[in-house]
Formats: structure tokens, C-alpha cells, sequence
């Protein structure tokens, strides 16, 4: 067997590579296996944005700025458009829109009903995508140090 071919960073572990879509999960983005949130379940409301303040897996920290869940709004609206566009579509094909009737304002209360609905969801959604774009999956994790955050103003941390 000729092993010259073998990746460089093999994962010796055995452990499957975890997949870019625990991102989905709200799964740390540096190591995909350490949970964001604290509680499993968004629809305990009380607790449904209460994030551990660094990985319990691979210590990455989750606060990288002060104020720097205040770009995830971005995400969100994104996913809102998105979930919107899908229901739109969906809705189009299995009942229809008419100038004639009232079909088009029944799907924007039931889109609404439905973006609400899903609010716990998208909100940790969009925090976990928004610092999948500044934590890079790190294949070595368990070898080396996460990067700290250098901005961090311990005195405002939790402060939103
Ligand atoms: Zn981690």
C-alpha cells in the first residue's frame, strides 16, 4: 500500500469529520461536536439565547466582540426572506393566488404565523451562521489552542 496520497492532517481519531452542516445544529464552527447553547430545546424560551460563553468541547469562545450578535440580525433576515419566498412558492402551486380573492393576504398572515412560530430557531440560526463566517472549522482542533478574542470587554459580556 503506497500512503504518499494520505492527507497531510489525518484524522487518527477514527471519528467521522463532523459535517459543515452542524453548522444547523448550532454546533461550535471550529470543532462541529461542542453545543453553542446551554439549553437543547429553543422553545424554553427563558433560555433559548443563553450561549456557553466559550465551546465546552474545544474552549473556542463564542463572544469575539462586544455587541457581536448584532451582525447575526443580518442572517436572520436573510432567513427570513428565505422562509418567506419558500412558503410563497409553495403556496402559489398547492392554492393558488387570485386578483379576485383574498388568497394572497391568508399566505402573508400564515407566513407570519409561521416566522413567528420558528423565532427561537432562527435567532440561534443566525448566530450560529454569523460566527461560522469569522470561526473557521479547524480539522486539528485538539491539538491547538482556539484563538482569543482580542476586543473583549469582560465588563459587558452578557450585557445583552
Ligand atoms: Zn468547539
Amino acid at each position: 500500500m503506497d500512503n504518499l496520497n494520505m492527507p497531510v492532517m489525518a484524522n487518527t481519531s477514527g471519528e467521522s469529520h463532523p459535517s459543515v452542516l452542524n453548522v444547523f445544529k448550532c454546533k461550535c464552527p471550529r470543532c462541529r461536536t461542542g453545543n453553542m447553547f446551554v439549553e437543547a430545546n429553543p422553545y424554553k424560551l427563558k433560555k433559548t439565547m443563553k450561549m456557553h460563553q466559550t465551546c465546552p468541547v474545544c474552549a473556542q469562545p463564542f463572544d469575539l466582540e462586544v455587541g457581536f450578535y448584532y451582525g447575526s440580525s443580518y442572517v436572520s433576515y436573510g432567513l427570513s426572506i428565505a422562509i418567506s419566498v419558500t412558503t410563497l412558492v409553495a403556496w402559489w402551486v398547492l392554492i393558488g393566488f387570485s386578483t379576485q380573492d383574498n388568497r394572497f393576504f391568508y399566505w402573508m398572515a400564515v407566513n407570519g404565523i409561521i416566522l413567528i412560530g420558528l423565532q427561537p430557531i432562527l435567532m440561534r440560526l443566525a448566530r450560529s451562521i454569523w460566527i461560522a463566517f469569522f470561526v473557521r472549522f479547524d480539522p486539528n482542533w485538539k491539538n491547538i489552542a482556539p484563538e482569543q478574542p482580542e476586543r473583549i470587554n469582560k465588563d459587558h459580556m452578557n450585557a445583552w
